[in-house]
Order: C-alpha cells, then sequence, then structure tokens
C-alpha cells in the first residue's frame, strides 16, 4: 500500500480525485478541508472502499498545523508517497476593489501552503527514491481572466513552482507536476457563477455559457474523474519521466 495525502479533498476535485484512488484499493488516504463534516467523509471512504483513511482540518494557513498534518500521517501510514497539493479558494473582483486580506488568502491558500506541505514531505520521499507532488493549477496556471489577479497569480506560481521541484526531484524519482483543469462543477465553481453573475451583471446561465465556457472548445464542465485519472497516472511507478508539466484539462481553451 502506498499513502497518498490530498490537500482540501472534503469537497469537489480533491474529493473526486479521492474517490478514484479509493477505488484502486492501493492507496491509504489522508483527508483534509475545512468542511465541518471532514472526519465522517474519510470514514464513509474507508468502509465503502475497504481502506485505511485518515482526516486532518490542518489549515492551509497555518503551517505548524500543515508540518503536524505531515508528522500524523508518517506516523500512521509510514510514509508520505504522493503528495495532492488541490486546496484552493478563489474571489472576483476588479483590481481596484480586490480587498488586501482576499489578497494574502488566496496567494497562502492556493500557493504557498504548498511549499510548505512540499518541503515537509521532500526527506522522506527522497530517503525513500520515490515522490510524486502533483498540483492542482488550474487553466489560469497558464492564461488570466480579467477580475482574477490573485488567482491567477497564484496559479501561474503554482506552475512555476512545480517546474522548479521537476528539476530538484529528478536525482531521487521524485516527480512533480501541475494538472491544468477548466470548469470543473464544484461549490466554488457555483459560487463563482453567482459572483461572475454579479460583476458581469448577468444571469447565471448566461455566465456559464458566455463567461465560463466561451474559452472552452468543448462547452462541458470537466468531469472530476478524469482529473482523477490523471493525478493516478502521474503517481504511478512508472510515471518517472513526467515531470515540471504544466497539463492541460480544459477542453482545448489552451489550444486558442
Ligand atoms: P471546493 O471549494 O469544492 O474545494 C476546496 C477545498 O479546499 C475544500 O475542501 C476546502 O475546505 C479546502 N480549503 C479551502 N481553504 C482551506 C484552508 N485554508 N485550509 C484547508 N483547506 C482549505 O473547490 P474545487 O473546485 O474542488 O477546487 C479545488 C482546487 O481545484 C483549487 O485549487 C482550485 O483552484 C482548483 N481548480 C478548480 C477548478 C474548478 O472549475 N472547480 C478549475 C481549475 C482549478
Amino acid at each position: 500500500m502506498k499513502t497518498i495525502l490530498i490537500t482540501g479533498s472534503t469537497s469537489g476535485i480533491g474529493l473526486g480525485i479521492a474517490h478514484e484512488f479509493a477505488k484502486t484499493k492501493q492507496y491509504n488516504i489522508v483527508f483534509n478541508g475545512l468542511e465541518p463534516n471532514g472526519q465522517e467523509i474519510a470514514d464513509g471512504v474507508a468502509k465503502d472502499f475497504g481502506i485505511a483513511t485518515m482526516y486532518s482540518n490542518a489549515n492551509m494557513l497555518m503551517p505548524e498545523e500543515l508540518r503536524k498534518m505531515v508528522n500524523d500521517a508518517i506516523a500512521k501510514f509510514g510514509a508520505i508517497d504522493v503528495l495532492i497539493n488541490n486546496a484552493g479558494i478563489q474571489h472576483v473582483s476588479p483590481i481596484e476593489d480586490f480587498p488586501d486580506d482576499k489578497w494574502n488568502a488566496i496567494i497562502g491558500i492556493n500557493l504557498t501552503s504548498a511549499f510548505y506541505l512540499s518541503k515537509a514531505v521532500w526527506k522522506g520521499m527522497k530517503e525513500r527514491k520515490f515522490g510524486r507532488i502533483i498540483n492542482i493549477a488550474s487553466a489560469h496556471g497558464l492564461v488570466a481572466s480579467e477580475f482574477k489577479s490573485a488567482y491567477v497569480a497564484s496559479k501561474h506560481g503554482i506552475v512555476g513552482f512545480t517546474k522548479t521541484l521537476g528539476l530538484e526531484g529528478a536525482p531521487f524519482n521524485i516527480t512533480c507536476n501541475a494538472i491544468c483543469p477548466g470548469y470543473v462543477k464544484t461549490p466554488l465553481v457555483d459560487k463563482q457563477i453567482a459572483d461572475q453573475a454579479k460583476v458581469h451583471n448577468m444571469s447565471e446561465a448566461d455566465v456559464i455559457n458566455k463567461v465560463m465556457l466561451l474559452k472552452q472548445a468543448v462547452k462541458e464542465f470537466v468531469p472530476v474523474e478524469i482529473l482523477g485519472q490523471m493525478a493516478l497516472l502521474l503517481a504511478s511507478d512508472g510515471a518517472s519521466t513526467i515531470t515540471g508539466t504544466a497539463l492541460p484539462i480544459d477542453g482545448g481553451w489552451n489550444a486558442q
């Protein structure tokens, strides 16, 4: 059994990815997120799939909590083989009104937490000569959209961070890759639909068709299962030469 830690895995994409790993029955899963039913979610997956799980409510803005989560997981499972930095938040606002605290929270949660966690798992991965770090970036790690200055900065930042760890990890069979999804229907996106409707003064249906999926050639939300399948491939033993990449799964958004 290998052990995977997925941040922000008690909701949305993180939970969807956790399900794909759970189905293989080859991973212990460390769940994390701020949802009040996090422990219940972790217990449910353990029961449904017959695997071992644990749950931590470590806050991505608290480095001590992140280090404790990693240490607790290593104490329980012996090692962390795969780290998925997925927790993230969004805020949509024109730059002149963009709240300072939202900027700092977005950079802290979407980018800096990946630094703390990668650093915390690195030594063990290096010693065991195996490690897979997967960062859930975004199509916004590769291109920008207006009104998302902090998010786009954080996601471009994590793509750069990914490339650097790809290089540093190469001698130790530690790979680091970013997955760059287009729009996935999760609570984060549901909230954006409402926010964008306000900013653009449009109905929510128009926001989905005319703003969100406008830039995707494939006019469909990206299914979370396909992100899980990509993460499984990147986590596999055979994927040692895939590193330092930013892989768009975005319905052709970045082809334009
Ligand atoms: P979500 O809101 O459904 O889930 C986010 C998770 O992060 C939750 O479990 C939440 O508790 C956790 N989280 C937030 N702040 C935290 C904190 N301070 N400490 C610990 N956990 C915290 O969102 P999602 O859509 O599943 O997004 C997951 C990731 O995917 C994010 O990084 C997001 O930027 C990225 N992404 C999402 C989409 C999309 O369309 N949904 C597209 C591209 C990239």
